[in-house]
């Protein structure tokens, strides 16, 4: 199918596009901390997770719609535009009534055609950027089908966000890069921006430099990382999070060739 994408950012600056923020709302003082800290580093996004997909029941799932509120406050407070996860359509309704500037739908979300398709659904007539991380598993048609589900309901603004593949057994990385699949979803769509997670790609702090700045030389768009204050205290993926300080430093070390260079 073929697609136009708009600049689901806005106005179109040099790149990397930098979202950043926790991997889930825990309090509103956590929230509001955290984005405070991150504000004065120029990010363009806010993320937090308030509805989290866990692997096995029994962990922390979220606080729900209240952490809505705590984004919208951070909206207020900081000017900063917020981002969270969505993987249904009761979910993108309380996004909407909150004022949510972005959504983002999760590796587990996009594997699922019935699911994509109704947030897609639930979205018609709804002018808002979507960003669609891949599909846990190495499908390059399923992560470009979710994306199509979404086109077609209206939604233009679209990014894709590439957060690895699972695969058993150990490995470096807790979600494979497997790079060829974004370089192919980029070689066929170019006016879709690419946002490198590399967070959920490391699930470890020592190697996010690295991920990141491979991202870069291959020239991806942006940035997803999870940043938080007190990362090994964390609720949930607590050894990939750093702190807004070494977050800090890890962009400004990016190494940014021109583009296509
Ligand atoms: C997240 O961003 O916290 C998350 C749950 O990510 P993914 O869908 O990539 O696993
Ligand atoms: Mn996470």
């Amino acid at each position: 199918m073929e697609m136009k994408f708009e600049n689901p950012f806005g106005a179109d600056k040099k790149r990397p596009y930098i979202i950043a923020g926790p991997c889930s709302a825990e309090t509103e003082e956590q929230v509001l901390g955290i984005a405070h800290e991150l504000k004065d580093q120029n990010i363009d996004l806010y993320r937090a997770g308030i509805w989290k997909p866990r692997t096995k029941p029994g962990s922390f799932e979220g606080v729900g719609a209240l952490g809505l509120k705590w984004l919208r406050r951070v909206k207020e407070e900081t000017g900063l535009k917020v981002t969270t996860e969505v993987a249904n359509r009761v979910h993108v309704d309380e996004c909407l009534y909150h004022d949510i500037d972005v959504l983002w739908i999760g590796a587990r979300t996009t594997v699922n055609p019935f699911s994509v398709q109704d947030i897609a659904d639930a979205l018609e007539g709804v002018d808002i950027p979507v960003m669609v991380k891949n599909p846990i598993n190495a499908d390059l048609k399923l992560w470009i089908g979710g994306i199509e589900r979404l086109y077609k309901a209206g939604i233009t603004k679209i990014a894709a966000i590439h957060r690895g593949f699972s695969s058993f057994g150990e490995t470096n990385y807790r979600n494979a890069p497997t790079w060829q699949i974004p370089i192919e979803l980029k070689r066929q769509f170019p006016d879709l921006l690419i946002i490198n997670d590399n967070s959920h790609i490391c699930g470890r702090r020592d190697i996010l430099k690295d991920v990141a700045q491979v991202a870069m030389d291959l020239n991806f768009d942006g940035l997803m990382t999870e940043v938080h204050n007190n990362p090994d205290k964390a609720w949930s993926d607590a050894a990939q999070q750093i702190t807004p300080k070494v977050f800090g430093q890890l962009v400004s070390d990016l190494v940014i060739r021109e583009k296509g260079g």
